[in-house]
């Protein structure tokens, strides 16, 4: 990671053929477009990708996460269970469409603990949202029975994930949908963009329409402006370019993996040499994404020894208990119910009743884990010698 570290000319190809025709735009512009219509074709293609029915390609993986729990019917009254270790984004779309997070505790694979999401579900539960953080498979085959049992759909937030799979089967495709960000730090990238899988047609449609003012983009002689609508929409339209940059990532994604791969392996190979070092558990090894190299210590105070030295040999590692964006003690704003809304939506009622209270202590067994994790990002293009010395320093934390 990130995909824009092997961005070239395979981008500027794509690019210059949007340029050519001058239009930016996905929908309309038949005449001037010559037939090219390249967000489309992302969405094709990258629903082929992954072995599913539809893609929607949207503005972020925010939007999204929006689109797609909107078009699920998700809304006020409800609440959607995710984990407390995650980006701040997959709650705030959450919280945008109306509904009240809740969050559940992670487990070794640093996702979604299926044994507290059981406890976790109530009669209000409308949705569950595993993250594939890090490049990594959540359980979302337990997860998915789990959620099948109660008749709860499932989302899979897959925005740190693209091209993970289980067992040959493409992270994304286990729930009723899967979401995608290709923003500036993710394994590809379109700038800014987001993407939605599914095999449900209907869903598809939904999204479709809602992500475009809600045109039902029928066939007629009046253009868009004599399209019909089925309920109202909004605008989270992907443009041209997007769409390009994307085609070209794409077919790059595999590679960017296997190198990856690569350079995870030798960080684990040191990794192994620490006494009280585990790496990450993964669901599947062959279907990690390998975009970061996690392993956990002792405790906490074996982690921080660990990290002081690494640091000191230039080498330090990303502790997410000292990351503010990721893991739920941190979000302070989520548990102060920070808002610019004068109501204090949506975290109070209009009239200012506060509808959800967050409390720092209730996920322990997180805090514990993410406490004592090390995680490294792993470049797609990794210098040798900055490799050579990142293994070196690795193996100095032995006698810690
Ligand atoms: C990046 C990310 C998002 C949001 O994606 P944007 O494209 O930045 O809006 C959502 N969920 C997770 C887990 C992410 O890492």
């Amino acid at each position: 990671m990130p995909g824009f570290e092997i961005f070239g000319e395979e981008e500027k190809k794509e690019i210059l053929e949007v340029l050519d025709t001058g239009v930016l735009f996905r929908y309309e512009f038949p005449e001037q477009r010559k037939g090219v219509y390249k967000v489309k074709e992302f969405e094709e293609k990258f629903a082929n990708f992954c072995g599913t029915g539809f893609g929607q390609a949207v503005t972020s993986g925010t939007a999204a996460l929006k689109v797609a729990l909107t078009a699920m019917g998700v809304g006020p009254g409800d609440e959607v269970i995710t984990q407390g270790f995650t980006f701040v984004a997959t709650w705030e779309a959450i919280l945008e469409v109306g509904a009240i997070p809740v969050f559940t505790e992670v487990d070794a694979t640093m996702n979604m603990d299926p044994e507290d999401l059981k406890k976790k579900i109530t009669d209000k539960t409308a949705c569950i949202i595993p993250v594939h953080m890090l490049g990594a498979q959540a359980k979302v085959e337990e997860i998915v029975a789990i959620a099948t049992e109660k008749n709860i759909p499932v989302l899979e937030d897959t925005a740190q994930a693209a091209g993970g799979h289980i067992r040959g089967k493409y992270l994304g495709t286990f729930g009723r949908c899967g979401t995608f960000s290709f923003d500036s730090v993710k394994t590809m990238t379109t700038g800014e963009g987001g993407m939605i899988i599914t095999d449900d047609e209907e869903l598809w449609r939904t999204m479709s329409e809602y992500q475009d003012h809600g045109h039902d983009h029928k066939v007629n002689p009046g253009a868009r402006g004599g399209e019909g609508r089925r309920f109202i929409g909004s605008n989270y339209r992907m443009m041209e370019l997007q769409g390009a940059i994307g085609i070209a990532q794409l077919a790059k994604l595999k590679s960017m993996i296997v190198a990856q791969k690569i350079t995870k392996n030798r960080l684990l190979e040191a990794i192994s040499e620490i006494p009280g070092s585990a790496p990450r558990e993964l669901v599947d090894p062959e279907g990690d994404t390998a975009t970061f190299c996690c392993f956990s210590l002792r405790d906490q105070e074996h982690c921080s020894r660990v990290n002081e030295m690494l640091r000191a040999e230039g080498c330090g590692a990303i502790n997410f208990a000292e990351n503010s964006w990721h893991f739920y003690p941190a979000w302070e704003h989520l548990l102060a119910g920070s808002t610019p809304v004068k109501s204090g939506w949506p975290f109070a009622e209009p009239g200012g009743k506060r509808r959800v209270v967050y409390d720092k202590e209730v996920l322990p067994q997180s805090a514990d884990i993410i406490g004592r994790t090390l995680v490294y990002p792993v470049p797609i293009k990794m210098d040798s010698q900055r490799l050579d010395d990142m293994c070196a320093a690795l193996r100095k934390a032995k006698t810690l």
